[in-house]
């Protein structure tokens, strides 16, 4: 499904068959001599389709067409390969780039399974297999060739002139690109409308639910009258949005507190308690990815939580545990 959003913008519809999220949002900006496409969604014959039939639909061609890819994640970089012809620009931020690069190496993916065991999720029963992870399944076939840009680096096309804002939280490279005289956003997955973006923390090296908060802050300053997301549908009260998104954040919290109570519990154990936002009864239905990105947004807020220290944090035969101070 294509339709225009803006003077010049077009949204084509990439759908995401048996995924929550439903589809991916890739946004094509038409240019007088190159056009802008920002996004593209996973590297499956169903993406591959839906993105052939919008760009011949918009006639648009990849030889004068650069790609801007908001972050790492499959669901946004998964056609990089399939797409991208000699002389197409490939952005992506430096620090997304730099995972990207390491998750060439396999010894990367068993970060996953060193998650797998300090969550707790092994010892729940949960199969210790990284090969099932969407980021492994989809992901675009080797590139090699993404020009890595930072914070303030500028990007034009048509009457639209872009500038990287650096957005770290959703992944550690996250950026979204910022129009100041049009009011526009192309927010990428930082800020999503109904759904919330997942902040997932895989390992202790960063407190990543604290900085998704403060580039959440970041983007508050900015004066936005239009939002163009990653998913789902565009946003028009940004400031609106931001708070509905603190305040999830908040009562995710004040709820992993209330869990917690006066035990000690490890990741596991605090995700299956916690509410989630999908159709399955129990716990124990979630499939196996579903189960892990629960688990590791449980533990973005549990580390938060240790960093404003609120929490402790020990460790039991590899297993973080969580109890109050
Ligand atoms: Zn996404």
């Amino acid at each position: 499904m294509i339709d225009q959003v803006l003077p010049g913008i077009y949204r084509i519809e990439i759908p995401l068959p048996n995924n929550p999220l439903k589809a991916t949002n890739s946004w094509l900006i038409r240019g007088e001599k190159r056009n802008l496409l920002v996004d593209t969604g996973f590297n499956t014959a169903v993406s591959r389709e839906a993105m052939d039939k919008g760009l011949q639909e918009l006639g648009v061609k990849m030889e004068n067409t650069d790609l801007f890819i908001t972050h790492l994640h499959s669901d946004h970089s998964g056609l990089v390969q399939y797409l991208a012809v000699p002389g197409t620009n490939v952005w992506m931020s430096e620090d997304d780039g730099q995972v990207v690069e390491a998750s060439r190496d396999s010894s990367h993916w068993s970060m996953f399974n060193g998650f797998l065991i300090v969550s707790g999720l092994v010892d729940s029963g949960m199969e210790n297999d990284f090969t099932k992870h969407p980021g492994y399944k989809y992901a675009s076939e080797v590139y090699e060739d993404f020009t890595l840009v930072n914070e303030g680096f500028e990007i034009g096309a048509g009457d639209y002139h872009f500038r990287c804002v650096a957005t770290p939280g959703h992944t550690p490279g996250h950026m979204c690109l910022y129009d100041r005289d049009k009011k526009l956003l192309l927010s990428g997955d930082h800020i999503l409308g109904k759904i919330t973006p997942n902040i997932t923390a895989w390992n202790f090296a960063t407190d990543v639910l604290g900085q998704y908060l403060q580039s959440l802050e970041k983007i508050a300053q900015l004066e936005i009258d239009t939002v163009l997301p990653g998913h789902r549908y565009i946003i028009t009260d940004c400031q609106g949005r931001i708070e509905e998104l603190r305040k999830h954040h908040r009562a995710r919290l004040e709820n992993v507190m209330d869990i917690i109570g006066s035990a000690t519990m490890n990741t596991t154990q605090v995700a299956s308690r916690m509410r989630w936002d999908l159709s399955y009864k129990k716990w124990e239905e979630f499939p196996w990815g579903q189960k892990l990105f629960a688990t590791g947004e449980a533990m973005s807020h549990l580390y938060h939580l240790t960093v404003e220290g609120e929490l402790v944090m020990t460790f039991s035969e590899g297993i973080a545990c969580f109890s109050k101070k």
